[in-house]
């Protein structure tokens, strides 16, 4: 009881930390996009960005800190399903239906910033990111993924196979490298641990 209760003051304490820095690092480019309100094809593409970047932030926030919480009891929901798929990789999927919507918000979304002229541009840059990243990690489980993304793919299998409370970007590895969560050995990743990654196994 005594370590759940540390835990949570260790972890909330770092969750702080890491939005102070996001703040820093993100409020600059919304500053920049203001200054150059003038010319509105910079000014949405600064906001965009920002915005993608936004989302990939709170991918790792959410990843790092709320799938992989250490002071959430072990029958939290959201901690159950995220286990699920750390024991039973491949069975991840995405259907047609999900990928239309998800489309579909996106057009919506960039046709009203395109109207609209103003900071929902940086909703839609928010969007876009957390669309990618959901196929992004559909992408990383199938095995092609080596040839086209080898770096994201290596930060996945080490979070997955040998060191689940790091790596936590899946999208993106740049919040790793700014909170210092990435691999902590340069070791490659063995045929060995890739084949386990990359096989299914049955169910009765
Ligand atoms: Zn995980
Ligand atoms: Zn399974
Ligand atoms: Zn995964």
């Amino acid at each position: 009881m005594k370590n759940l209760t540390a835990n949570r003051i260790i972890e909330f304490r770092q969750q702080i930390k890491c939005i102070g820095i996001f703040f820093l690092i993100c409020i600059v480019p919304l500053a920049l996009a203001n200054w150059f309100s003038e010319n509105r094809l910079v000014f949405h593409i600064i906001l965009f960005i920002d915005g993608w970047l936004t989302w990939t932030f709170i991918e790792y926030i959410l990843h790092r800190f709320w799938n992989h919480s250490k002071s959430a009891d072990k029958q939290n929901a959201i901690v159950q399903r995220h286990l699920h798929h750390h024991t039973h990789p491949t069975e991840i999927k995405v259907t047609g239906k999900q990928r239309l919507a998800m489309v579909l918000i996106g057009f919506v979304l960039i046709s009203i910033s395109s109207r609209t002229d103003n900071f929902i541009t940086f909703l839609a840059g928010i969007w876009i990111g957390f669309f990618w990243f959901f196929m992004m990690h559909y992408f990383l489980h199938q095995r092609w993924s080596k040839k086209v993304f080898p770096r994201l793919l290596e930060y996945h299998i080490t979070h997955h196979c040998k060191e689940p409370d790091r790596c936590f970007g899946i999208s993106c590895t740049c919040w790793d490298l700014v909170f210092g969560t990435g691999p902590s050995s340069k070791k490659l990743i063995s045929e060995k641990v890739t084949a386990f990654y990359f096989k299914g196994h049955k169910h009765d």
